[in-house]
């Protein structure tokens, strides 16, 4: 029996195949989804006719002390959000997010309906694959507090309006929705249909932004406003996501420094702001290694994870393997220092320069620590194959 016979596919590419593989994991997950949903309905008090005065109390009664009073440090750039994770038995991106917008009086604000507000945010939840090690919920729970301490920064705070807090915080929350766990490159290379649909271009990012407005209209949670507004906010969710998209790092980084050279930005400007907006998920999405070592080193170890098991498919259905997804050529330290050194330590030394502030220096500190401990790593690592 030869290998495609064995898989019940025989007329596939092995890049076909090697996308089928992700594909399985997806429809179990949509199952899933459902079945948890259904679960949620059942169990929430939400559904039992609690009214909306008495259901902010009603929910923080729903998770426990710990998770509660790690809530009123949510602003500390030493949020441990793998630690809120589990107090909130995997809840942290419905808890997070629900959290910031009450805080934020944004749902008085905007009249949302808390119901429909639970259902998008359960659905947002659900729809991130809990199987990928780095680009699950929780790293989107992870972003959206990085996102909320950014909007706390007082040049953000001060013109930002509640539009666009609520603009920043759902867009962090849906950012990387649907992630199947592989890049770009690989969609294109197995002929996923994904790539197809948007040209080879931004295709996760699309596919996220897509997602997005896709629950946005499932849920009915905008369905109030006016038909212009949800296409504005939609038309705005879509231009800050899709600036999340690596490979145009360079674009948006010059024209933000080419900003701070003029001194041009003028947060009364909707524009500036939005802009402004793109750049704080784009800092936000690649944070990690500006948290302390702790929190840096477990997400270090989960994107590796993840890069890794795509560079095994790609190995094993004989396509290239991906640049940094080798784990016979690449390391977790080099693949660190060189993710620091050309894409965080550019961008967060502009953003220094935007918002200089206490909570900038401090990501700029734990930037420098961070790499030389990968470096330091690296030197343990060569000397110690010297010696060999
Ligand atoms: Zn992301």
């Amino acid at each position: 029996m030869n290998s495609s016979c064995s898989l019940g596919i025989p007329s596939l590419t092995s890049g076909e195949k090697a996308h089928s593989e992700i594909e399985i994991s997806l429809s179990a997950r949509n199952i899933r989804r459902l079945l948890s949903f259904q679960r949620y309905l059942k169990s929430s008090r939400f559904f039992r006719g609690v009214t909306a005065q008495n259901s902010l109390y009603i929910l923080d009664d729903d998770y426990n002390g710990q998770a509660k009073c790690m809530l009123e440090k949510v602003g500390s750039w030493s949020f441990d959000i793998f630690l809120f994770d589990r107090l909130t038995n995997g809840n942290s991106l419905v808890t997070l997010t629900f959290h910031l917008l009450s805080h934020h009086g944004l749902i008085d604000h905007f009249q949302l309906d808390m119901v429909k507000l639970r259902r998008f945010l359960v659905m947002v939840q659900e729809d991130y694959h809990s199987q990928n090690p780095y680009h699950n919920a929780v790293h989107a729970a992870d972003v959206t507090q990085a996102m909320y301490c950014f909007l706390k920064e007082p040049k953000l705070a001060k013109s930002f309006t509640p539009w666009d807090i609520l603009l920043g915080l759902i867009a962090a929350a849906t950012h990387d929705l649907d992630h199947p766990g592989v890049n770009q490159s690989f969609l294109i290379k197995t002929n996923h249909y994904l790539a197809t649909l948007y040209k080879n271009t931004s295709v996760l990012e699309n596919h996220h932004w897509r997602s997005a407005v896709g629950l946005l209209r499932e849920s009915g949670l905008f369905a109030h406003m006016t038909l212009e507004e949800r296409q504005h906010m939609e038309g705005q969710l879509g231009s800050i996501i899709l600036a999340t998209d690596i490979s145009r790092q360079n674009e948006y980084l010059s024209q933000f420094r080419t900003h701070l050279d003029r001194g041009d930005l003028c947060l009364d400007n909707a524009s500036d702001r939005l802009f402004i907006l793109q750049m704080a998920l784009k800092c936000a999405d690649i944070c990690n290694p500006c948290r302390t070592w702790e929190l840096s080193k477990q997400w270090s170890e989960k994107v590796t994870e993840e890069f890794f098991y795509q560079g095994d498919v790609e190995r094993k259905y004989k396509l290239d393997v991906s640049p940094l997804c080798d784990r016979q050529t690449s390391n977790i330290a080099n693949i660190q220092i060189g993710f620091i050194t050309y894409l965080v330590e550019p961008l967060f030394v502009e953003w220094a320069r935007f918002s200089n502030t206490r909570l900038s220096q401090t990501m700029l500190g734990h930037v420098g620590l961070n790499k030389a401990s990968w470096k330091g790593m690296l030197q343990e690592r060569s000397s110690s194959e010297e010696a060999d």
